[in-house]
């Protein structure tokens, strides 16, 4: 991976409202979604900014961003038997069993656009899930097997802000927050006019159980990927752009 560094071109589009990174990967836009990489696993507790980075990962390298929230949320929408299940058990900020969501995993991966590669937001989340993760890219013949593990910190009261702030638009998946990046117009996205929503489970009560689940059941994957010498650890209250220039220095700076 030889440094060609481009700075503008690689996230335009990403939803991220970021439109101009410094040089912070070494492969530049064209060759990027041209070459296969690790598995990237993206943890942190809600709020961290997993979804923000993962798109622009995503978009760099033209590989799917795959959020289980995301593909829950869509079931719920719909109305399918999965979204029935789920719906009560993420209302109340809790985790939804690890074989519905390792069987959603299983089948996103078996889509044709993960061969070169994908981005895990939200997934895992329980050491039960890690492990059958690793049974799982074990089982990818031909593949790489092995995940570039990022760990994204921040704070339980910039948690809180972010998580209480947090604005998203329908349309286009832009994400605002009414203290720390509103929109220009009150509630209304600025790209494309919609009005933006609020996510059922970003009200005080649920966000206070999200935040003590990921403590008590994803915080001790940190400990299982350490294990594994495959953690990274950045610091995510800096801004967009320096998260993710470490981040691309974490996912194409080879083992640690
Ligand atoms: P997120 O959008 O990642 O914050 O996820 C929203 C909700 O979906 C969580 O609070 C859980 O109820 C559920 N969820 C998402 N990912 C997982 C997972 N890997 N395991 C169990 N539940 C999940």
């Amino acid at each position: 991976m030889k440094a060609l560094p481009r700075e503008a071109d690689a996230f335009a589009g990403g939803g991220s409202g970021v439109k101009l990174l410094p040089a912070c990967t070494a492969i530049d836009s064209m060759s990027a979604k041209n070459i296969s990489v690790d598995p990237i696993v993206l943890l942190g507790a809600p709020g961290a900014g997993k979804g923000t980075q993962a798109k622009l990962i995503a978009g760099h390298y033209g590989i799917p961003h795959i959020s289980t929230g995301d593909i829950l949320r869509d079931n719920v929408a719909r109305g399918t038997e999965l979204g029935r299940k789920a719906k009560t058990v993420m209302e109340r900020g809790e985790l939804v069993s690890d074989d519905l969501v390792n069987g959603m995993v299983a089948d996103r991966l078996k889509q044709p656009d993960c061969e070169r590669g994908f981005v895990l937001d939200g997934f895992p989340r329980t050491v039960v899930q890690a492990e059958w993760l690793d049974r799982e890219l074990a089982a990818r013949a031909g593949k790489s097997n092995r995940p570039v593990v990022v760990g994204v910190e921040v704070s339980y009261n910039q948690l809180l802000q972010r998580l209480t702030g947090r604005r998203t638009c329908p349309v286009d998946g832009k994400i605002y927050n009414v203290y720390l990046q509103p929109p220009k117009e009150k509630g209304v996205c600025d790209v494309c006019g919609t009005q933006l929503f609020q996510r059922a489970d970003d009200t005080e009560e649920v966000i206070s159980a999200r935040l003590k689940n990921y403590e008590r059941q994803t915080l001790p994957l940190e400990d299982f990927y350490r294990k594994q010498g495959r953690l990274r650890r950045i610091n995510g209250e800096q801004s967009v752009e320096q998260v993710m220039a470490e981040m691309f220095r974490a996912i194409e700076g080879g083992a640690l």
